[in-house]
C-alpha cells in the first residue's frame, strides 16, 4: 500500500486535522541508512512529523528542513521535505517527498525498563529542534525550541505551541518487527483553531488519551482516516486532501558541486594537492559522487 498524507477540517472549523501513514517511507529510510531499532523509531517519527508539516508548503520551490540536535548517542538528525503540486498550482498539493538522516544511525539503547518501549528520548537526548521553512520569500522562516522530551511527537507539539502559538496534539509511531523491519508507521496532528469551545477541547483530549497508539490501530487494520474519525467522533469531519508521500532524495552532481565549493578555496586546494580528486557522499541516500582533479579545477577556475 502507498503511504498517504490526509488533511482536513473538523468540528465546524475549530479543528485542523492531519494524518499520515508512512510505513513504506520509514522502511525505505531504514534500508537506506541501516538504522538500529531505536534509531529507526527516532528517524521514522521525525520523518512522519515532517510529512505532517508538508501541508504548510504551497509551491514546488518551497522547502521544509527540520534539524534535531541532541546530546544523545544518535547525534543530530535532519529531514528535508518538498512537494509537487497539481499542474504547478500554488497550494494544490499532489505529492510529498521526504528524506532524512541521522549522524549515528547504528547507535542503539536497551529498551526502557519502565515500560519495555524503545528509548527514543534517551537516544536523542537533550537539545534543540530547528524548523526552517523556505517559501521563496526574502528570508526563510526559522524557529527553534529546546527539545521537550526527545520523544519527537511531544517535541513537535511543543514546537507548535511555543513557536507558532498553536495548541496541537501530535502522535507519531513506528512499530518495529522481529526482523527489525518497519511493520507500521504513522501519525496525526490535531490543531485547535481560535475560539474552540471548552467541551470540544475536553472531548478531543479524552478520545486521544483513551485511544491505542497509532501503530496499534494501523496494525489492527484501521486506516489513518479511520483514526481521524475516531478522534473526532461526534463532530463533523471533512477530509479535503489525500496525497501520496514517498522517501526520495533529489541530490544531483550539480548540488554536490555546490557542496564542494562551499568548503572554501583553501580546503579545495588542499584536496587537489593531497587527493587529486574528491568523492562526496549524499547524507540522505548514500549515493557517491566522484570529482576528478580536472573537474574540480574547472569548478574553481
Ligand atoms: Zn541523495
Amino acid at each position: 500500500m502507498k503511504d498517504i498524507l490526509i488533511s482536513g477540517i473538523a468540528a465546524d472549523g475549530y479543528l485542523r486535522v492531519i494524518g499520515a501513514e508512512t510505513t513504506q517511507l520509514v522502511e525505505d529510510a531504514r534500508l537506506t541508512h541501516n538504522t538500529s531499532a531505536t534509531a529507526t523509531a527516532a528517524l521514522g517519527r521525525m520523518l512522519t512529523g515532517t510529512v505532517l508539516m508538508a501541508k504548510e508548503m504551497k509551491n514546488e520551490t518551497d522547502k521544509l528542513t527540520i534539524q534535531l540536535k541532541g546530546k544523545g548517542p544518535i547525534g543530530g538528525m535532519a529531514t528535508v521535505c518538498r512537494i509537487r503540486t497539481k499542474n504547478g498550482a500554488a497550494g494544490a498539493l499532489d505529492k510529498v517527498f521526504v528524506k532524512g538522516y541521522a549522524d549515528h544511525p547504528h547507535a542503539d539503547l536497551p529498551t526502557r525498563e519502565s515500560d519495555g518501549k524503545l528509548d527514543v528520548g534517551g537516544l536523542v537526548g537533550k537539545g534543540f529542534m530547528n524548523v526552517m521553512m523556505d517559501l521563496g520569500l526574502k528570508e526563510p522562516y526559522s524557529g527553534s525550541v529546546p527539545l521537550h522530551s526527545g520523544e519527537i511527537a511531544e517535541d513537535f507539539s511543543y514546537y507548535y505551541l511555543m513557536s507558532k502559538q498553536v495548541p496541537a496534539a501530535v502522535s507519531l509511531g513506528v512499530l518495529i518487527g522481529q526482523e527489525l523491519n518497519v511493520v507500521k508507521a504513522g501519525g496525526f496532528m490535531v490543531q485547535l483553531l481560535p475560539g474552540a469551545p471548552d467541551k470540544l477541547i475536553d472531548d478531543i483530549e479524552r478520545s486521544i488519551s483513551y485511544m491505542p497508539s497509532v501503530t496499534t490501530l494501523l496494525n489492527a487494520g484501521a486506516t489513518i482516516e479511520n483514526i481521524l474519525e475516531d478522534i473526532t467522533r461526534g463532530y463533523s469531519l471533512d477530509i479535503a486532501d489525500r496525497v501520496e508521500c514517498v522517501y526520495q532524495c533529489d541530490c544531483s552532481k550539480e548540488r554536490m558541486e555546490e557542496a564542494l565549493l562551499s568548503i572554501g578555496k583553501d580546503e579545495i586546494k588542499k584536496i587537489l594537492e593531497e587527493d587529486h580528486g574528491a568523492e562526496l557522499c549524499c547524507h540522505f541516500c548514500n549515493k557517491k559522487y566522484k570529482f576528478s582533479e580536472e573537474e574540480i579545477r574547472g569548478l574553481t577556475d
